[in-house]
């Protein structure tokens, strides 16, 4: 027996209109679930649960977003895809794979596991003939999660040709600021910003010109006008590339380049804007904007799932509250490093954490004669 078109069926018009609406985060998530436990529909049920993943992971709750994966996995198993359309393959994949990006925040998943979930997402992608693009971004952040420059290299050289508005519509990449912004920040701070200036021109000369684009398929979705920038990731490529300046010492532009991605918005899914702030302000050695960025950026941070960057705040604000002449426990900083250590199998943050306490933030101080040290 013939499935019914997708299209057609009553649940997937309801997903629709949930997707649609102007529901909070939390409430459009309570809907989709709803949706996912009440429909009789399988592949709306799978696809409800996938948007389901991708809201999750936005609100940075990205062990709850690795739970989802697990019971949307088991669920794709007994799915017919077969008759399904592009955009319901290509939003499938965006939340599978927004699954396995939460499980890289959670470092109680080991690598073995994530190399699996890779592999296995992209040969469901080419199962439905899309391209696995959004699984080379993946590779990029695993690769470089445990240094290995020379693989996340090879990856963003491999995706870079391809950030563009035709593969986030055709293949589910991600819009052209965030991936750009993603694939610069795992670069690290030290890259140079004179690249850095180079990949970001589209994105910073008004969101157009990515390469390889389809002319006619853009002209019919935006009818000629340059693509609405994503605020996110527009943010994320101006703190990205702040931070590069600042490790390279060029104060000025650093604090300019910062200053415009906060006022973006507030952070909360990502911290590194405001963990941004403190670094500037720590650079440049005022107490007052020291003071500032640290009250805004720890209870941030006290909360954040994403274990990286809570590293970083936490170890930026131990350096700052020295800075300070005050007392400043290292225990949350110290937990944090042993969970990333613990998944890599090597004491790097351990390292990293006594290093940078003993030295110094690694960036160049303005003034550093007039600071004390942090020992
Ligand atoms: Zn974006």
């Amino acid at each position: 027996m013939a499935a019914t078109p997708i299209t057609d069926h009553p649940d997937y018009l309801r997903l629709r209109e949930i997707r649609a609406g102007d529901l909070s985060s939390q409430a459009e998530r309570e809907a989709l679930a709803a949706l996912a436990a009440t429909t009789s529909e399988p592949r709306v049920a799978l696809l409800a649960q996938t948007w389901q993943i991708v809201e999750t992971r936005h609100a940075g709750a990205h062990e709850e977003a690795v739970v989802l994966l697990a019971e949307t996995l088991g669920l794709l198993e007994r799915v017919d895809l077969s008759d399904v359309t592009r955009s319901f393959a290509r939003d499938a994949l965006m939340g599978l794979a927004a699954g396995v990006s939460s499980a890289l925040d959670v470092p109680e998943v080991d690598f073995a596991a994530i190399d699996d979930l890779i592999q296995r997402l992209e040969t469901f992608a080419q199962s439905l003939e899309l391209r696995p693009l959004l699984l080379w971004e993946v590779r990029i952040r695993r690769h470089s999660m445990v240094g290995d420059t020379r693989e996340a290299e090879f990856w963003s050289k491999r995706l870079l040709p391809h950030v563009n508005y035709t593969n986030r519509f055709m293949n589910g990449l991600g819009c052209p600021n965030c991936t750009l912004g993603v694939i610069a920040w795992l670069r690290g701070p030290t890259v140079d910003p004179d690249e850095l200036d180079v990949m970001f021109r589209p994105v910073f000369s008004g969101n157009t010109n990515y390469p390889g684009e389809d002319r006619s398929l853009l002209n019919a979705v935006f009818k000629g006008s340059p693509p609405p920038q994503c605020d996110s990731g527009l943010q994320l490529c101006s703190t990205v590339f702040g931070r590069s300046l600042l490790y390279a010492g060029r104060f000025a532009k650093a604090a300019r380049r910062i200053k415009q991605a906060r006022e973006l918005g507030p952070g909360g899914t990502c911290l590194l804007p405001e963990i941004a702030s403190l670094e500037v302000a720590l650079a440049m050695g005022s107490p007052k904007s020291i003071d500032k960025a640290c009250t805004e950026l720890a209870p941030l941070a006290e909360k954040h799932e994403d274990i990286e960057e809570r590293f970083l705040a936490q170890l930026r604000i131990v350096q700052a509250h020295r800075t300070r002449g005050r007392v400043a426990p290292t225990d949350a900083a110290a937990l944090s490093a042993s969970r990333l250590d613990k998944r890599l199998k090597r004491d790097t943050y351990t390292e990293q954490l006594a290093r940078e306490l003993a030295e110094g933030p690694p960036f160049p101080l303005k003034d550093a004669a007039r600071l004390p040290t942090f020992l």
